[in-house]
């Protein structure tokens, strides 16, 4: 009698797959993640996100191998209630958007006057979706970029027009120093990956934010 021999889904998932096919980009090892999804949903249905004239519901995200993507992202122009832009827009999947609020609210806009003695009007936006491998090395993992779930941003304008890089304010003068180390330290409490320019040259120009899962709680935090 033929029996067919059935290969487990595990192994599958266990495999991961390399992938191609996200225009222009190299190839990267992504594996399958129900949980993605299923947080994605919760967050809609749990009402904590609403559009707003700066956050607008936008069409899913994913290309033909299915691995990257987002169900129902949304384009976010700015946060606290409009006064502080994201520009450009950033294309982020639901969870994202009440952690950037609380890192803009508690620790952008204090952090910002207490150093400057006034507001941050707009966020420098370096990157969001995009379906591409980690650092954009051939055969990495799947960024969470590719997810909708992670932000990068380069600098903070402030209220007087100045803009404060972290190109060049990491390591210029004593306050754009203290306020950067303030706002970074503010997203290791609102994110789950934090990396700025003491992880590694490849963030030496802006700080990354994702929500990615680390560890076996997929709660711990990697803040570099
Ligand atoms: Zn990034």
């Amino acid at each position: 009698m033929y029996v067919p021999r059935i290969v487990p889904l595990a192994a599958v998932v266990l495999l991961g797959f390399t992938l191609w096919g996200c225009s222009r980009s190299p190839s990267f090892v992504a594996s399958h993640e129900p949980w993605r999804a299923q947080e994605e949903r919760a967050c809609l249905v749990s009402g904590h996100v609403r559009e707003q004239p700066w956050l607008r519901g936008r069409t899913a995200l994913g290309g033909p191998t299915g691995a990257c993507g987002a169900k129902q992202p949304f384009d976010m122009s700015a946060a606290a209630d409009g006064r502080v832009a994201l520009r450009p827009a950033a294309v982020l999947r639901c969870n994202m958007i009440p952690s950037v609020e609380r890192w803009i609210r508690n620790f952008v806009l204090p952090e910002a006057q207490r150093h400057y003695r006034m507001p941050v009007v707009e966020l420098k936006v370096a990157a969001s979706y995009s379906c591409r491998p980690r650092n954009g090395q051939w055969g990495a993992k799947l960024s969470e970029h590719g997810h909708a779930n992670a932000l990068d941003v380069s600098g903070f304008v402030l209220a007087d027009g100045r803009t404060v890089t972290v190109k060049q304010g990491w390591h210029g003068d004593g306050r754009d120093r203290s306020f950067l180390r303030a706002v970074h330290a503010g997203a290791c409490r609102e994110f789950t990956t934090i990396l700025g320019p003491a992880a590694d040259a490849f963030h030496r120009d802006h700080f990354h934010f994702d929500l990615a899962r680390h560890g076996r709680s997929g709660r711990e935090v990697v803040c570099r």
